[in-house]
């Protein structure tokens, strides 16, 4: 089942690229496993994912071990600055960036394990009161504001959408986070690239992929539904 799933999606996100004249290889896939048991990770790493995407830093202590080396695990849920010591080692991208201290943090630890960590820049695109995330018009400044960390590579920027039954009400601001990146772009940082958007879930990620997006995060459509009671 989620080999079928994986496939299905891949091919949704071929077919988008085919559409768009975008190049397939620019999107990249990640199966966000976060809830599921490991076992359910190794068939998709079987069917040939490497990225998974979890938002809970024990989960991710938890599951790093056990999975074949060349996994690599995304955070994409809200990193308590406290927390980053424990997966400083571990992540392979952080998604979740949204103030300074947890900037600072992540390049304190990447620097106690000699590596540079890349991060992304959350943005909360459509303002929601719910949603963690830098206010877009916050945006330049704020990255300006983490540029000289050495030890983080400021990637480029992550949205969570909002929730939408219809995903085409969410091309506005997949379009804007583009926008952005742009804008952030030409503001020529020193240590800033922005060749990363991490943008749609299993909603609306083809509309993400049509408007730019390089990683899309799948869970539901990958895994099946989540059950947060167990
Ligand atoms: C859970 C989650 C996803 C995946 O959501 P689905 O709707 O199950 O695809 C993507 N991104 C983030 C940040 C998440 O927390």
């Amino acid at each position: 089942m989620i080999k079928e799933n994986i496939s299905n999606v891949n091919e949704k996100i071929i077919s988008e690229c085919n559409r768009d004249k975008i190049d397939p290889d620019s999107v990249h896939l990640i199966a966000v496993s976060k809830t599921k048991p490991l076992e359910m990770l190794k068939e998709a790493y079987d069917a040939g994912v490497r990225d998974f995407g979890e938002n809970k830093v024990q989960e991710i202590v938890d599951k790093f071990d056990k999975m074949p080396s060349d996994t690599r695990f995304h955070m994409i849920g809200h990193l308590q600055t406290n927390k980053v010591k424990y997966i400083a080692d571990k992540v392979y991208m952080i998604h979740s960036v949204d103030s300074y201290k947890l900037a600072a943090q992540i390049d304190k630890y990447a620097k106690n394990c000699n590596r540079i960590i890349p991060i992304l820049i959350e943005v909360n695109i459509a303002d929601e009161e719910s949603k963690f995330g830098i206010a877009p018009s916050e945006c330049i400044d704020f990255v300006k504001s983490i540029s000289t960390f050495s030890n983080i590579k400021i990637s480029g920027l992550m949205t969570v959408a909002p929730f939408t039954e219809n995903p085409e009400s969410n091309r506005a601001y997949f379009r804007q986070m583009k926008q952005l990146s742009v804008d952030i772009t030409n503001e020529n940082i020193d240590n800033v690239f922005m060749n990363v958007l991490s943008m749609g879930m299993t909603g609306d990620y083809i509309v993400a992929v049509s408007e730019g997006a390089t990683y899309v995060r799948v869970g539901t459509g990958i895994f099946g539904k989540r059950n947060y009671d167990i």
